[in-house]
């Protein structure tokens, strides 16, 4: 049995289910769980003091390509839009191998955990040289971070006049195979699980609609769930509207793509019938602001989508379109697109905190994370108010206008993976090196 006291938090912003925030308290976490929250609790392990701190639940990253933090900034693809910027980089992704998959994951994993992100999926659409999930699972295992990979895929290379090269592309029975595979490894149901596969063509146009039909037929029978890119930017309606005759959401809707077990990344340009198919469907979005500025893509209607009542999370999206995975940074680039779209008053500071933790873990379908309560997982995030960043300000607890964008520490079911603003379960200094390294030899 290991308990672990957090005492005196200045703000405990708890995003349960009245949204209380506590003042001077203490939270006690046993084997994983969140046992007690009060004052003046007591503990027989080790004890934290949290003066000056406020205290959030773990945040929540619904959408990432850990792969690609291997190559930020890349030169030609730095101001090129989406389909351009893919031509620059899947040449250097095809020379990617295990050893590229895992260091660049860890090297995500530690960025997502050092701003206070405790559970993130990934999406993994491209295997070459031998790459596989389970360098990513390995990864996720060794930094500490609650995990949701996903399968991904693309079967449409440009012989077959898709935009990838043919080298990164599948054949769908392999595809569909290695699903399988993954699943049966690594995919654990239960509550409190510590890794959760999903399955995910990387978008309707690098996969066949029979790919599309067949994914959400095997994920329906696995009890998994299915996530892809839609409705990204203009060029992105245009194709579907000329390739299959009708918007993304009907294309989704046809094949068996909406749901409570589906999300989708970025929908920036869904319309308002979209908007009311998400709802009524409970299908999620994975709303990827930062990226959405970076590919001049556009704003998400996220406003609409939350009062039509989506389930909308944040992503950070993958390293070479953002080229940052800083993820309370992207909660406060969120509420700050809002804005522009929609006026000040569109999202509050509170709110955008609300979709980068609860909203999150409810497209990710974890009723178990995304908020501090008893019995939920102890997924923690304690954030130092005493520093630079929060001095002078009048509401400390409103993180997004003014707080820091690193953790002070982080625990993900109880374990600590940050302290005092350094990862403890990762060697990371040597990480970095070896990442290093092999950017180097990608670009040599
Ligand atoms: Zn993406």
């Amino acid at each position: 049995m290991t308990e672990i006291l957090l005492k005196n938090a200045d703000t405990v912003l708890t995003l349960d289910d009245d949204r209380r925030e506590l003042s001077q308290a203490d939270l006690r976490l046993r084997d994983g769980v969140i046992v007690e929250i009060g004052s003046a609790l007591t503990t027989t392990g080790e004890t934290h003091d949290l003066r000056g701190c406020v205290v959030t639940p773990g945040l929540v990253n619904t959408h990432h390509h850990l792969y690609q933090s291997l190559t930020k900034a890349v030169p030609g693809g730095q101001d090129a839009l989406l389909f351009g910027w893919l031509q620059t980089l899947y040449p250097i992704w095809a020379r990617f191998g295990p050893e590229e998959m895992f260091v660049s994951a860890q090297v995500g994993l530690a960025e997502l955990a050092l701003s206070g992100c405790t559970l993130t999926s990934d999406h993994l659409y491209l295997y070459p040289n031998g790459a596989r999930l389970d360098d990513t699972i390995a990864a996720a295992g060794e930094v500490g971070l609650r995990f949701h990979p996903t399968r991904g895929a693309m079967s449409i290379g440009e012989s077959d006049g898709g935009l990838p090269p043919d080298s990164l592309v599948e054949r769908e029975a392999a595809i569909l195979e290695d699903s399988i595979r993954v699943i049966d490894a690594f995919h654990d149901a239960s509550e409190g699980a510590m890794v959760r596969v999903g399955l995910a063509p990387c978008s309707p146009f690098s996969v066949s609609r029979d790919l599309m039909r067949d994914a959400a037929v095997l994920a329906r029978d696995k009890g998994v769930m299915l996530h892809t890119h839609l409705a990204e930017n203009d060029e992105d309606i245009a194709y579907s509207l000329e390739k299959f005759g009708c918007r993304p959401g009907q294309y989704a809707e046809d094949l068996g793509w909406t749901g409570s077990d589906v999300w989708h990344a970025h929908c920036v340009k869904l319309d308002g019938q979209e908007i009311d198919l998400f709802a009524r469907s409970r299908t999620g979005v994975a709303h990827c602001p930062c990226s959405n500025c970076r590919l001049g893509s556009g704003i998400a209607p996220v406003r609409k989508m939350r009062d039509a009542g989506v389930k909308v999370g944040l992503g950070v999206d993958g390293s070479a379109s953002n080229d940052t995975g800083n993820l309370i940074l992207e909660a406060r680039q969120s509420m700050l697109l809002q804005r522009v779209a929609n006026g000040a008053d569109a999202m509050s500071a509170r709110e955008a905190l609300e979709i980068a933790t609860r909203g999150g873990a409810e497209v990710l379908n974890r009723p178990d994370c995304g908020q501090i309560a008893v019995g939920k997982r102890a997924d923690i995030a304690v954030w130092d108010v005493s520093g630079i960043d929060s001095a002078g300000s009048w509401d400390p607890a409103a993180l997004l206008l003014a707080g820091p964008t690193r953790v002070k520490h982080s625990f993900v079911d109880g374990r600590q993976i940050v302290r005092d603003g350094q990862m403890v379960t990762i060697d990371l200094p040597n990480v970095i090196e070896r990442q290093n390294r092999l950017a180097k030899r990608l670009h040599g």
